[in-house]
């Protein structure tokens, strides 16, 4: 590895963001930011004191009062000026999310850059949140439904996606009326300080977002439990998200959890086989594996097996793994050294229960958080890689030999986020997605994610949708109004 590429000479400028101000350490606790493809620490990010969260709450809740009611022309009005920033900064984000994420550069700036049509899809449909007019009983009386921006919310977003996360949950939350708090990943913080950034520059009235740093159990349970706050969102672990739902049901506080995922793959046989496999090879290389919808249990008709193991083999023999910022790379370093404690343990338990090594299986000797690429066949269904969510670049194959014994096996746990068919039968295609549990169904390729379209689970994976039309839905309440005027 370049040593002089992992230099971050450019690096963020960490800070808190508050009431319109960005805060520096000036005292405050502070945590060091690891360079994934190295293991040093090159930056310190500071912790919100308990006196900033209150002054959070306070802005947010100040700026609510105004933000609530300005039209959503000139809430797209802004929401369009950070899609012109995002594309305009593009380079620097993407090169310091590569710096404290680890993903290759191209990756990185095609997050950030995609989140320029997240921008501007919320900036044009902010225009339609509709309410209705439901016939009355009297010709006298109107009614009306109206829907209105909930008020304070506190959201908290990932390292796996860190710029697009954050985005993503501030412009539905601005661009329906409501103001925002929140708490970016501590790992990889240079993102969402970018952003804020970028509303700053917008134009974004102060207060109405606001970012805090800190211990994420101690943050979140004082925002969730404070009662300024009425709505959550958060992307992370099902784990995790359970927790936080739990503490938000207790104060009656809407909430929208992206949480985890464990994707099946059904591949049959009269599917261009060895094109699947090369695509889905590519697709799970992505992140090294760290996104919540990538496939990742692999379903393959008997007869499709060998050709399928062959195929992805030959793309996983050919990567070129190493630090994101060296222009061949192809896939990065883990973005914490616990994921690579959980890949070996993932490895470990498959090969214990019987599984094969095909190629991989284990860290790469070299500073940094690095896994090879590995594929593991004839893994069982009670192996630990086919029950818990992986989230790094270990492959288990295994073998169906009947729809519905496939369809049994994808459904069989409590997740239920992104699925995957490949099949060239438009009846086998049909059948599966009516059958599969599972919040998207990707036919063929990977169709997920786009502005337009809604992303969400069910089962363990979640409640509520970003994105889509449905986008505003967790941010809005009904108000019903009924209006008489009194005969003459
Ligand atoms: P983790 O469960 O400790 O944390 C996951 C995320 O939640 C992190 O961003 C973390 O900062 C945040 N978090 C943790 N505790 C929190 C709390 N009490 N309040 C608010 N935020 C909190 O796990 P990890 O080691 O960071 O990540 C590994 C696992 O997380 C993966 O196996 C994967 O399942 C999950 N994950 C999912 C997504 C996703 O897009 N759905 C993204 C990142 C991580």
């Amino acid at each position: 590895m370049d040593a002089q590429t992992s230099t971050p000479t450019h690096y963020e400028q960490l800070a808190l963001y508050i009431d319109g101000q960005f805060l520096a350490a000036e005292g405050r606790k502070t945590q060091s930011v690891i360079n994934p493809a190295t293991g040093a620490a090159f930056a310190e990010l500071p912790h919100a004191t308990r006196d900033d969260l209150d002054r959070a709450l306070a802005s947010a809740s100040k700026a609510f009062q105004s933000w609530r009611f300005t039209s959503p022309l000139e809430r797209g009005k802004v929401l369009r000026r950070v899609a012109e920033l995002i594309r305009e900064r593009s380079p620097a984000i993407a090169r310091n999310i590569t710096l404290d994420q680890g993903k290759p550069m191209a990756e990185a700036l095609q997050e950030v850059q995609t989140c320029a049509e997240h921008a501007e899809w919320h900036a044009e449909e902010c225009r339609r949140i509709y309410g209705r007019v439901i016939p009355p009983r009297s010709e006298t009386v109107r009614q009306l439904v109206v829907r209105e921006p909930i008020g304070v919310c506190a959201a908290f977003t990932p390292w796996n996606f860190p710029f697009n996360q954050a985005l993503r949950k501030a412009v539905a939350a601005l661009g329906a009326g409501c103001t925002l708090i929140l708490k970016g990943p501590e790992d990889s913080p240079s993102a969402v300080v970018a952003l804020a950034r970028i509303f700053h520059d917008a134009g974004l009235p102060a207060g109405c977002l606001n970012i805090v740093w800190g211990v994420p159990a101690e943050i979140s349970s004082y925002l969730i439990t404070s009662p300024i706050v009425r709505k959550i969102s958060f992307t992370g672990s099902t784990a995790v998200g359970k927790s936080l739902a739990a503490l938000a049901g207790a104060h009656m506080k809407r909430m929208t959890m992206e949480l985890g995922g464990h994707s099946p793959v059904l591949v049959f046989d009269d599917a261009d086989v060895e094109s699947a496999a090369k695509f889905l090879a590519r697709t799970k290389t992505r992140n090294a594996g760290q996104v919540c919808m990538a496939p990742s249990r692999f379903y393959v008709h008997e007869k499709a097996y060998d050709r399928f193991v062959d195929a992805f083999a030959y793309v996983y023999a050919g990567l070129k793994v190493g630090d994101g910022l060296a222009q061949d790379t192809q896939m990065g370093p883990l973005a914490h050294e616990r994921r690579v404690d959980s890949m070996e343990a993932l490895v470990a338990d498959a090969r214990a229960r019987g599984a094969r090594l095909v190629c991989g299986g284990e860290r790469l000797q070299r500073d940094g958080f690095f896994f090879a690429p590995t594929i593991l066949t004839g893994v069982p269904d009670d192996a630990r890689l086919m029950v818990e969510e992986p989230f790094g670049p270990v492959v288990p194959v295994t073998k169906f030999k009947t729809t519905d014994e496939a369809l049994a096996r994808a459904n069989s746990l409590p997740y239920g986020l992104a699925s995957f068919v490949f099949t060239n039968s438009i009846s086998t295609a049909n059948h599966v997605t009516n059958r599969l549990e599972a919040g998207m169904v990707s036919i063929n390729h990977f169709g997920l994610a786009l502005a337009e379209t809604p992303l969400g689970g069910v089962k363990d994976s979640g409640m509520g949708s970003e994105g889509g039309t449905e986008t505003f839905d967790g941010y809005l309440v009904t108000k019903f109004v009924s209006q008489a005027s009194l005969v003459p």
